[in-house]
């Protein structure tokens, strides 16, 4: 597991398709998104790290109608929350069919100018 210095976080880590989560350097607490303290213990010490990219479903959901522009020409796509093995969880968009309880490993496309998450098989 590797350090990555870079504070600019999520999405800096999916410019570089890389899927990158936080740790509290007070109490070991792991989470996703760019935060400004632990969601555990409340300190402001936190540090960027690289996650492996796997992990297994918790939730899937198929999105027929965009909530927005950007998204719409997608649609129908699927969403999915995702237990990282690193111990956060995280949404994505995901391969059509996904199931709760499938492992699956990080992938990334680029939309809009931004490049996204999107779960796949191993
Ligand atoms: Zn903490």
């Amino acid at each position: 597991m590797s350090t990555v210095t870079s504070s600019n976080g999520f999405a800096a880590g999916l410019a570089e398709r890389e899927v990158r989560y936080q740790i509290c350097a007070d109490c070991g607490h792991v989470q996703t998104l760019a935060r400004l303290a632990c969601r555990s213990c409340g300190a402001s010490r936190l540090e960027w790290r690289r996650a492996a990219g796997t992990g297994a479903v918790f939730a899937v959901t198929v999105v027929s109608r965009a909530p927005s522009d950007e998204f719409r020409a997608l649609a129908p796509y699927t969403l999915v929350l995702v237990d990282l093995d690193e111990g956060c969880r995280i949404m994505g968009h995901a391969e059509p069919g996904v199931q709760i309880g499938q492992r699956v490993v990080a992938d990334f496309f680029d939309h809009g100018g931004r490049t996204l998450l999107r779960f796949r098989s191993p």
